[in-house]
């Protein structure tokens, strides 16, 4: 169920309602539910617990990159989850949050040697290994300190996500993972490396799934290749099935979780009877979107409405700075008056301040809306504050959790000078 539905004609979060939001905190405004990012994990992990025999056989490691609030790291980090990262930056964000960094797996093509430095350090979990020069890099940072890396590959299994080009991560085509056909091979480098340990297999096909067939087929490619793999003395530890499930943005129905899972687990434990090595193999999961994206709203107030030749414009405060995915995948967006308005409806595109024609977060929506009213932009909790930016130089927004009827101000909006702050004038 939505965290965000009207109580007295005011669209409220939890039961807050959101005018109160605004009034206190200002637009645009980011606002999390806190009951819902912990439903959403529990989905995962109820599932888990459900399908496997002990604990640590299976683990979930929430997407940093989808919403990487300090308070939403320490909230998931507190419902047990582990984190997978993609940068250095993201390692620090989750240990600041209080994330246990053996929990910590880091995915990504481009890895740095700093970066690589820095996760070994601090001993995480598993590197997600894309690329052969990637693990001679690896090899040789954890050799300089003395480390052992534990790796994973991802390997790209040619399956098509269905999905949005721009997320579609799983064909032969992507810069992600080692080709299917390469995998044996890389592996075989891998094991031979002295300071690689391998410990794992990885894909992710791509973001936005709604339903769970390309991940089923996903896990069957990972399950040969664990077989083929098994035929050369090396041994599997951990098959990590990358992101999670679509959600619904538009009404979409994404298959749910528990379903996914039980086919998953089925999958997994008809092989081999689920024992591999004598014991049961760990099974890990990426997701982001479907824990984080339906429990966030973003919060923004009508500037001005403006007839056009062709088009009405509704000019809201917020902007393609602060919510990139319409621009950048003609995404689409929910958009729900937070005091609705019982006069004729007009329609119109929802856009931004921003100089740009691609600033727009919703187009030919039927609104009965003035100037001053404020909108929820529904299903932005994920994907939303990570990828903003201080284009124009815009402060970006605020954020705040919800819990019951208490907000907490999890991240105040930036000033203008502070955007400026780090840059000198020459002398
Ligand atoms: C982005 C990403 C995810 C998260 O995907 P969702 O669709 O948000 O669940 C998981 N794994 C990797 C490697 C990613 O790049």
């Amino acid at each position: 169920m939505s965290p965000f539905t009207y109580k007295n004609n005011v669209l409220c979060a939890e039961s807050l309602a959101l005018t109160d939001i605004a009034r206190q905190f200002g637009t645009p405004t980011y606002v999390y539910s806190k009951a819902s990012v912990v439903d959403n994990f529990a989905a995962y992990a109820n599932a888990c617990k459900a399908h496997v025999a002990h604990p640590d056989d299976a683990l979930i490691c929430f997407s940093v990159k989808s919403n990487s609030n300090l308070a939403i790291l320490q909230l998931l980090s507190q419902c047990g989850s582990g984190f997978d990262i993609v940068s250095g930056g993201e390692l620090l964000r989750v240990l600041a949050a209080g994330g246990s960094a053996s929990k910590i797996i880091f995915s990504g093509v481009g890895k740095s040697r700093d970066e690589m430095r820095l996760a070994l350090t601090h001993d995480i979990l598993c590197f997600n290994v894309e690329s052969i020069p990637e693990l001679h890099r690896l090899n040789a940072v954890a050799a300089e300190i003395g480390k052992q890396a534990r790796v994973s590959l991802r390997v790209n299994p040619n399956v098509d996500a269905m999905t949005h080009p721009y997320i579609s991560t799983g064909l032969k085509e992507s810069k992600f993972g080692v080709a299917f056909d390469d995998a044996l091979a890389t592996y075989r480098i891998g094991a031979a490396l002295s300071h690689i340990d391998v410990m794992g297999i990885d894909c992710h096909i791509g973001s936005q799934l709604l339903d769970d067939a390309p991940l089923l087929e996903a896990a069957d490619k990972l399950i040969e290749l664990i077989d083929a793999l098994a035929g050369e003395g090396i041994v599997i530890h951990h098959l990590d099935i990358g992101g999670g499930i679509g959600i619904s943005y538009d009404g979409d129905q994404p298959v749910t979780v528990a379903t996914y899972l039980e086919k998953l687990f089925a999958k997994i434990h008809a092989w081999r009877n689920g024992k591999y090595e004598g014991k049961p193999i760990k099974v890990m999961f990426e997701p982001g979107r479907s824990i984080v994206g339906n429990a966030g709203v973003l919060l923004t107030e009508v500037q001005y409405l403006k007839e056009g030749e062709a088009k009405n414009f509704a000019v809201v405060d917020a902007a393609m700075n602060d919510l990139m995915r319409p621009a950048m995948y003609q995404a689409w967006h929910g958009v729900e008056p937070v005091t609705p308005r019982t006069t004729p409806a007009v329609t119109y595109d929802v856009v931004g301040p921003v100089c740009e024609s691609g600033d727009w977060l919703a187009r030919s929506r039927a609104l009965s809306i003035e100037a001053g009213d404020l909108l929820a932009i529904m299903s932005a909790g994920a994907y939303g504050m990570t990828m903003a930016s201080n284009y124009n130089t815009r402060g970006r927004a605020a954020e705040i959790l919800v819990d019951g009827d208490v907000a907490h101000l999890v991240r105040r909006r930036e000033a203008p000078a502070e955007l400026f702050a780090l840059e000198s004038l020459i002398r």
